[in-house]
């Protein structure tokens, strides 16, 4: 499988190379030469396919010769290690929790996976890269943990302080080996333009291959299509027209739901539900695309202005803006109106949503959800990520699970950057 530039102004690569760039050299998103769909006898017999079968029946295609099958089904199996549960919480309504790994985040899965795809390519010293990334809090813990030991692989965290919960920190700062945290004095948009600066220094990049671990990155992007073929596994009995409404920042993961609609899976309607940062909803509804500094909000995960995967939405559709709005929705809400949705799932379900989910629940109710229908919602992040909010709207103790506990007893160790010349000094020294 080749991918190509959505630039249209770089030489095609293989998977290996698109992961170990990240980006392409014109700047572009990488994106797959083609998309063949899964046979119409995967889907049939889904619910009796094992979880690493149906990642690996779905992905293999988009990693090509580049990792043998052995190996593949070792790195799935080793990635998947954790549930996807659908718990119905309305009727016809129910939320996929992808939270049950080890940063308690969604985004562990792709982590995961572009580090131990990395770790293969680095199998014999030939591909060692420093992974740069900036994170407003959840991707920094998830890429930590992925990449944690994964040989060749250096990892540089930008976050910035004080702007992360208390959490997050633990998860980005207490791992030490390969992991390194910098804290920028700054907000992440600071964090960003620090990293982007930082791939375009050819002082830098003559001198070490630098890739992003954000969704940018095929290998973590592409993997999130395992959610909508795990939710369908388990909904499929029910025989209902399935709307997916995914909590959006930058994307990423719808984007990839919509991979798994192409091959094959039977979805109605994709929503893509987000808080005040509402670039893709407005461009829906008069067609001018026209990022925006990002507003923070209590889904901080998703204050993103200019979501970096939606061109690769509009690619999925074929640049066609009838075809997309046909197939896709996207509403946006705010704090107060999240806030409510917590409240109220609470109250008449005993069902406990970060502000995250909420947001999710809130567009599924929003496309509405009719009798032939089931609608999912993806709880991207445990309430615990986001304590205070979470116990302080409606009024009850989170648990705090084990694998959180065990970080928040570390030191924290991380080396303080003021400017771009000090990170500049700290990539080459
Ligand atoms: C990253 C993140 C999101 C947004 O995902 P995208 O793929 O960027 O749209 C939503 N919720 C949580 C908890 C996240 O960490």
């Amino acid at each position: 499988m080749n991918y190509y530039s959505l630039n249209n102004n770089a030489p095609k690569v293989n998977f290996s190379e698109a992961v170990i760039k990240g980006l392409a050299p014109d700047r572009g998103l990488y994106f797959p030469e083609e998309i063949t769909p899964l046979p119409k006898s995967f889907f049939d017999t889904i619910e009796t396919l094992d979880n690493v079968e149906i990642a690996y029946q779905a992905i293999h295609q988009f990693v090509g010769d580049e990792i043998p099958e052995i190996e593949l089904r070792n790195i799935l199996e080793d990635v998947l290690s954790f549930d996807f549960p659908v718990v119905e919480v309305e009727q016809n309504i129910g939320t996929l929790e992808l939270f049950h790994g080890p940063t308690m985040a969604f985004k562990d899965v792709g982590a995961r996976f572009m580090a131990r795809c990395l770790g293969y390519f680095n199998r014999n010293n030939e591909n060692h890269v420093t992974v740069l990334v900036a994170t407003s809090g959840d991707t920094g813990g998830a890429v930590a943990n992925g990449f944690l030991g994964v040989k060749g692989v250096d990892v540089v965290i930008l976050y910035p302080t004080g702007k992360v919960s208390a959490i997050q920190e633990k998860q980005l700062t207490t791992l030490g080996q390969n992991i390194t945290a910098l804290e920028i004095d700054g907000v992440f948009d600071d964090c960003q333009e620090m990293v982007k600066t930082a791939f375009l220094d050819k002082d830098i990049i003559d001198y070490k291959q630098l890739t992003s671990a954000n969704s940018i990155n095929i290998a973590r992007w592409l993997p999130q299509l395992f959610y909508f073929l795990f939710a369908y596994k388990q909904v499929k009995h029910k025989r209902k027209d399935i709307t997916f409404s995914v909590p959006s920042g930058n994307f990423g993961n719808i984007c990839a739901g919509i991979v798994a609609h192409k091959l094959g899976l039977p979805v109605k309607q994709f929503v893509a539900a987000t808080n005040i940062n509402d670039t893709v909803v407005q461009y829906l509804k008069t067609s001018e695309y026209n990022p925006k500094p990002s507003k923070a909000t209590i889904s901080n995960a998703m204050d993103v202005g200019n979501p970096s995967n939606f061109i690769r939405i509009q690619k999925l559709f074929n640049n066609n803006f009838e075809d997309l709005t046909n197939a896709f929705s996207a509403y946006s809400f705010n704090d107060i109106q999240t806030k409510e949705a917590m409240k109220k799932i609470y109250n008449s379900t005993g069902y406990i949503a970060d502000p995250h989910g909420a947001v999710g629940y809130l567009g599924l109710k929003k496309q509405g959800i009719n009798g032939s229908d089931y609608g999912i919602f993806l709880e991207t992040a445990h309430p615990v990520k986001f304590l205070d909010t979470v116990e302080e709207t409606i009024d009850v103790k989170v648990k705090i699970p084990s694998q959180i506990q065990k970080v928040i007893d570390k030191e924290k160790k991380s080396i303080a950057i003021d400017s771009y010349k000090k990170l500049k000094e700290f990539l080459l020294g």
